[in-house]
């Protein structure tokens, strides 16, 4: 069994997010104790730190963006983080952060793979398709724009940080757990080719069969997976702790499913955690909730599964 070196990168910003909190989630999912569940799960883990960047400034949207200058240098920290551990052959676990961060940690995989000819899909686990452009966001607010930038589609100091313009076709990322999106976004979505399995499509085909759905349309390119987790596409009565919830999303057992039939497909080669915001937590149980996925991700099998078979 790959048990690759795993590199946890702390990302301590909200520069991206419309809400300050995110930049608190590292800690606390040091506090619920990730690096102890890897290991235990017989990873080797190691924990970078933090990263430095600058300060949320708190300022109002220039020329459609809030925070572009900073959130381009948070980026190209993160990227320039990443980078080395994929070279090495380890598995980074970015913690941001709020999901602005995802377009360092996708340029850095995207350049990676470029260089050796691998194919890359992106799954986009999240309540919202991050989509949005500065004629379609009322804020500004870069972590609704992640997807489209990733894509091409946004300011060049975002859009510049992968190998090409775009990063990634955006026939190679797939988004699930979508409930969110407004009517131009979704034109958007649907213009560009986003494969898009939202909350309906959950609803009536089974996490089961979606995610087989999903698994197979990435093993059959094969290459490296990488999965961006906000966290907000967790259904906020099990994970209150995000700055932007949105009701209808999978249960505690339907994401535990999800999780574990990612690691079963032994697919994912790197990990994005975002959103988690312990300002609104309550008693860390949604930092432990994502620590209790990460162990799901990463092989943990539950005890049902084990009566199951007796
Ligand atoms: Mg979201
Ligand atoms: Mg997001």
């Amino acid at each position: 069994m790959d048990k690759r070196t795993i590199a946890l990168i702390g990302a301590p910003t909200d520069i991206g997010a419309a809400h300050r909190g995110a930049s608190m989630a590292p800690e606390a999912l040091r506090v619920a104790g990730i690096e102890t569940a890897l290991r235990r799960l017989g990873y080797p883990v190691k924990d970078l730190g933090n990263l430095t960047g600058p300060a949320n400034p708190g300022a109002e949207p220039v020329g459609g963006y809030r925070h572009l200058g900073e959130t381009a240098v948070w980026c190209r920290v993160v990227r320039d983080a990443v980078r080395p551990v994929i070279h090495a052959g380890h598995l980074p676990i970015l913690l941001g952060g709020d999901h602005s961060l995802a377009i360092g940690s996708v340029a850095a995989i995207a350049a990676h793979c470029a260089e050796r000819g691998t194919p890359l899909s992106v799954l986009w686990l999240d309540a919202h398709a991050d989509f949005n452009s500065p004629d379609t966001t009322p804020t500004g607010n870069l972590h609704g724009m992640p997807v489209a930038i990733i894509a091409g589609h946004g300011p060049p100091p975002l859009t510049e940080l992968g190998p090409a313009r775009p990063m990634l076709d955006t026939s190679r990322i797939i988004l699930l757990g979508v409930r969110s999106i407004d009517h131009v976004e979704k034109r958007m979505v649907m213009e560009r080719g986003l494969e898009v399995y939202d909350m309906r499509r959950i609803d009536e085909d089974g996490m089961r069969k979606t995610m087989d759905d999903v698994l197979g349309r990435v093993a059959a390119v094969g290459g490296h997976l990488h999965v961006s987790l906000d966290v907000d596409f967790l259904d906020p009565s099990i994970a209150p702790g995000v700055g932007t919830t949105v009701s209808g999303g999978p249960t505690y057992r339907e994401a535990q499913l999800c999780m574990e039939m990612i690691h079963d497909s032994r697919l994912m080669a790197s990990l994005d955690i975002v959103e988690l915001n312990p300002a609104f937590d309550v008693r860390n149980m949604t930092g432990t909730l994502v620590m209790e996925l990460v162990e799901s991700l990463f092989g943990e099998q539950i005890l049902s599964r084990h009566h199951a078979t007796l």
